[in-house]
């Protein structure tokens, strides 16, 4: 845990940096798996699940027997559980399905959207450290609701070969029965490229470490698209004297568990709230279970003391965290000047849990500074838009000397003369 009292601006953007592997060393690392999978298919998926996740797996497609035994797995509290945070999230991104307006730009020509789901996704899940069931739900339910037709989902199996019941189950909830035990950048290069049981799809959602970042991010040489860069977690909490430091610590403990890449920031104005954060994070640190990985991630962290809410704004809106927790009395003020952040959370009871999981909103979210050029997933990543326009003849002859002057100006005679053929037949007429 890194701790810094009033640090001066130069050394900010230091401060700003995540612990990740070069950039050079993982994608020749994610070169050689695609070679792999393009190479030999199913056959590397298998190799690779001995190699990285320590299985044995003689078929990488789960069964439909597989999914009906993970069904009896799951206790009766769970699974309400998962059908709560099911709802809020259809609820969520139900509303975010737009009514089409259409516009007369002009008198007589109208234009309008319509969204098309992408047809065919895959959908990864992360099973490396923890198997992360509610990704499921984060995504499957706006493909769903976006109308993909086909949904395939990869996630590597644990040391037996299996894969978490709990994923089974929310995967077979959400109407998904193509499962499949790979992770990695096998399983990203397996979706782009396809594979004797893989199909290859268009694109690509979910999170995962940095490996699973980059095979995404190498996906797009082959023409597949992404939802975004989304690694090792990341909170940012600001945090006034009205702050509760068991809350604080509580927040930046839930991304630090996440994994050893994981980072966490803590900017508060008062010294207070400050040092007492540290003491407790140290304290809840002891009795985590995942505490080894948590204690990793804390070493690349950092606490930091700055004099007023507007310079940790400042600060924030530099490192464009995934997660930003707003722990103060009057948040409401200071929304405004929030510019770079994946998903806010707004006041003491508003912990960075409750999007992991069951408010509504998706915790598939842009990190690495990427908050400052990406969204977090949402039902837009699983359509196109697809933009129409009917000109009646009136439309033509009210836009048409503006299109033929354009046209003219940029020297394509041709795209005037689409416009000219047409008002001459009128002219014609009359
Ligand atoms: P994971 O499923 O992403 O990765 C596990 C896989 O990584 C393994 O199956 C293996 O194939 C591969 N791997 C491991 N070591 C390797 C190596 N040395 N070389 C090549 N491949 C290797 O699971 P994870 O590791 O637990 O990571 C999950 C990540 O997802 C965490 O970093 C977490 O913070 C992040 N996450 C991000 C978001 C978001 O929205 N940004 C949401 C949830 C989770």
């Amino acid at each position: 845990m890194q701790v810094e009292i009033y640090p001066e601006k130069e050394k900010w953007s230091e401060l700003t940096k995540r612990p990740v592997i070069k950039r050079e060393q993982l994608t020749e690392i994610v070169a050689g798996i695609f070679d792999e999978v393009e190479k030999k298919g199913d056959s590397a998926l298998v190799e690779f699940n001995k190699k990285f996740d320590g299985a044995e797996v003689k078929n990488i497609s789960v069964s439909q027997e597989e999914i009906k035994d993970a069904e009896e797995r799951i206790c009766e509290e769970l699974k309400l559980a998962i059908q709560e945070a099911k709802e809020n999230i259809t609820k969520f991104h139900a509303s975010q399905i737009p009514e089409i307006e259409k516009i007369e730009t002009t008198n007589g020509v109208i234009c309008w959207r319509e969204n098309r789901a992408i047809e065919k996704v895959g959908i990864y899940i992360p099973g490396g450290t923890a198997p992360l069931f509610s990704t499921v739900l984060m995504l499957a339910v706006p493909a769903r609701l976006a109308g993909c037709e086909e949904i395939i989902l990869c996630t590597p199996p644990d040391k037996m070969g299996n894969i978490n019941p709990a994923i089974l189950y929310t995967a077979n909830l959400c109407g998904i029965t193509q499962i499949f035990k790979t992770g990695g950048a096998q399983a990203i290069a397996a979706m782009t490229l396809g594979t004797e049981s893989i199909p290859n799809v268009y694109k690509i959602f979910g999170p995962g470490n940095q490996y699973v970042v980059a095979a995404k991010e190498f996906a797009q040489n082959y023409n597949v698209a992404i939802d975004m860069p989304a690694g090792p977690s990341e909170v940012l909490v600001i945090a006034d004297e009205n702050a509760v430091p068991e809350f604080c610590a509580a927040d930046l403990l839930s991304q630090a568990e996440h994994g050893s890449d994981s980072q966490v920031i803590f900017l508060a104005t008062d010294e207070k709230v400050f040092n007492e954060t540290i003491l407790e994070t140290r304290k809840q640190l002891e009795v985590l279970p995942r505490n080894e990985m948590a204690a990793e991630s804390l070493n690349n962290s950092h606490f930091i003391l700055l004099s007023s809410i507007e310079e940790a704004l400042e600060f924030s809106n530099l490192y464009a965290p995934e997660h930003l927790i707003l722990a103060l009395n009057n948040f409401e003020k200071y929304i405004p000047q929030i510019r770079n952040a994946g998903s806010v959370f707004l006041g003491n009871y508003s912990c960075e849990s409750a999007g992991d999981y069951a408010s509504g909103t998706n915790h598939t979210l842009p990190t690495n500074g990427f908050a400052k050029n990406y969204s977090g997933v949402s039902l837009d990543s699983f359509v196109k838009k697809i933009t129409f326009q009917n000109l009646s003849e009136q439309g033509l002859k009210n836009l048409g000397k503006t299109i033929e002057v354009m046209a003219e100006t940029e020297g394509l005679f041709a795209h005037k003369n689409a416009v000219s053929i047409r008002l001459k037949k009128q002219n014609e007429r009359i």
